[in-house]
Order: C-alpha cells, then structure tokens, then sequence
C-alpha cells in the first residue's frame, strides 16, 4: 500500500471539509475525525512503526507535512469561524442610540403627605419646630396626662384600640401601663413638655387610630397634626390670630373663620374652629349642608391640670394646643366628598392631586 499516497488523500478530504465547515461545532467535529485519538489520520501514523526501517523518514515527512497542514487549515478556519461569530452576536446586540429613551413614569406625593407638607411649611414659618412620638402609647400620654378621667368614653374599648384585650374593664388597676394605639397626636404635647420647659412651639404630624368604621367622614387610621404653644402671655387672641393665619395660608385670603365653644379635656376653655364654605362664602348651599360654614378643628388654652403633670408653671406660663386631620383638610381643600377615596389607592383618584 502507498501510504504517502493514503496519507495526501486523506489530507484533501481533510481541507475539502474543514472549507466547508459550516460553524465551530462541525469544525471540531472534522479535528476529532482526522486528528482525534480514532481519528482517520492518526490511525495511519499509528501504522509508521509496522514500516521497513528504511521506508520511515519519507513517510514520516509526509504524515508531518499532512498533519501540519489539516493542524494549519482547522487553525484558520476557526479564526474566521469566531470572527463571524462575533460579527453576528454584535449585530444581534446593536443598540441604536439615536431611538428616544422610554420615559419612566414619574411617581408622586400622595395628596394626604401634600397637605401635611403644606401645613407644616405654614407653621414652621411661624417658627415651629417638629416633634414626634410613638404611634404605640401608654394609656398615661394619650388619656391620663392630658386629663382624661379613667371613666371617660374614649378610653372605652368600643373607640379605642387596645394592644392587650381589656377584659378586666376600663377602669381597673394599672390602667395607665395599659398600651393602645394613640387616638391622637396630643401625647406628644406631654411628651414634649416633660423634656423641655417653655417657650414651645411645635407641631406632631402623625398617625392616629380609632375604631371607627370606615365611612364618607370616618377613617379608623388618618394623620392629625397637632399643634402647641407655651410661653409667658399666650393669650386665646393668640390662638385666634394663630389660626386666622393658618385658614388663610392653606383655603386662600378669603375664607373666614369662626369659633364655637367646644369641650376637650385638655384644654379650657376650648373651640371649634370652622371656616367659610368655598361654595356659597358663608350663605349656606348643598356642600355646606346650609350651614355656610365647615368644620376644621379643634383647639383651645391648655388646662392647668396638663401643666401640672409635666411640671409646668401654670402661675407663669399659658399656652394653647390645637388639632387637626389631615384628610380632613385635603377634603374641604379639594371637594373630596368621601375620606375613603384618600386611602383606596385608586390611581386614577390620586394623579388629579
Ligand atoms: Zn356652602
């Protein structure tokens, strides 16, 4: 057999394939079937050593050359295997910079967060600082301190929130440890006036919890914001110039505001504060309920006795507390005529705001 002869057939069947190779993956198929361990050619040079003596340098050559040259052809041709690899993967993955970019949609405040901010901006103009207090209270800061007494309707279980059932009854021992959910932001009057003597100005944004079924005027979770003053002649003209201003800086220059007697338990004497219907500017129409006026807050003096249990001088230092809810507010500011919408996360109710 002419094995040199053997040896350059099976090198041009070698190249044939190898220029046809379509991808990497038949490419290396074609390496394992002339050069791998069973491969065509390394069979016949596996035979060299069967050779007369004198016959194994010719054909040594020869089986070199050959493998030399299928070694040379598999090398180019899988450099431009992998470079047309990557030429398509580059094209796949072309980026065109001049599309526009997508726009990401731009969240929002939401309306309740918008009028605490503007409400806070009106009284930290005033020279106001912030204060804050735990939503989960002692019975002590939210009822007791600020002169609630132990049979007051609040402290019932049936308005309030208790962390531990109250089946022992609301007034039994130890009832100011109890812990409950605060009703209001006013805790934080207490909590203020423990730590710092007069003059205070703060306000306590916040949220608060009432058992209150959810309803057009109800929310058993809503922001209060709180306000409170104690300094040497704080007078209730004060309070009234107090919240003359704040009417007129959140509904506009032209509402009015009007007081009523009220009662809360700490303060005294205490007012309803409401404002000018929007509607029909005080003359009574449908939104108003013919009333010609809205109902804003609460407000009033502090009462002695609070002074009293945070160690205030009530001979030396008056001081008067107001309060509000935020929901409350964004609703007469924007004619929301249900609070649930505030709290339904409606998209479509909230992007108006
Ligand atoms: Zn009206």
């Amino acid at each position: 057999m002419d094995i040199a002869g053997s040896l350059i057939g099976l090198r041009d069947e070698a190249l044939a394939r190898i220029a046809q190779a379509p991808d990497l993956e038949s490419l290396d198929a074609v390496r394992v079937a002339y050069l791998g361990k069973k491969g065509a050619l390394t069979a016949v040079l596996r035979g060299l050593k069967d050779l007369p003596a004198e016959e194994r340098p010719a054909v040594g050559r020869v089986s070199n050359e050959v493998r030399d040259a299928v070694e040379a052809a598999l090398a180019e041709r899988r450099a431009v295997l992998e470079r047309d690899l990557l030429a398509r993967r580059i094209r796949a993955e072309a980026v065109d910079v001049t599309l526009p970019g997508r726009r990401r949609p731009l969240g929002r405040q939401h309306i309740i967060h918008q009028i605490v901010d503007e409400i806070v901006d009106v009284f930290v103009g005033l020279g106001y600082r912030i204060a804050e207090g735990p939503e989960v209270e002692l019975d002590y800061y939210n009822f007791t301190a600020l002169n609630h007494p132990p049979e007051h309707p609040a402290r019932a279980a049936t308005d309030t929130f208790y962390v531990k059932d109250q089946s022992g009854g609301a007034t039994g021992a130890g009832l100011e440890s109890e812990v409950l959910l605060r009703t209001h932001t006013s805790p934080v009057q207490v909590r203020v006036m423990e730590k710092q003597q007069p003059p205070i100005y703060v306000l306590a944004p916040g949220k608060v919890f009432r058992r209150d079924v959810a309803d057009p005027s109800h929310l058993p979770q809503f922001t209060q914001i709180e306000g409170l003053v104690v300094d040497e002649g704080i007078t209730f003209g004060d309070l009234k110039g107090t919240l003359e201003h704040f009417v007129r800086e959140i509904f506009g220059p032209d509402r009015r505001v009007r007081l009523r007697p009220h009662f809360f338990p700490f303060t005294e004497p205490s007012a309803e504060v409401d404002v000018s219907c929007a509607m029909c500017g005080g003359d009574g129409c449908r939104s108003c309920g013919g009333e010609g006026w809205l109902e804003v807050l609460g407000c009033g003096m502090v009462d002695p006795n609070v002074f009293r249990y945070v160690g205030i001088d009530s001979e030396r230092y008056t001081g008067f507390a107001f309060g509000m809810g935020a929901e409350r507010i964004a609703a007469l500011k924007h004619g929301i005529p249900d609070l649930r919408l505030l709290i339904e996360g409606d998209m479509r109710f909230l992007r108006q705001f």
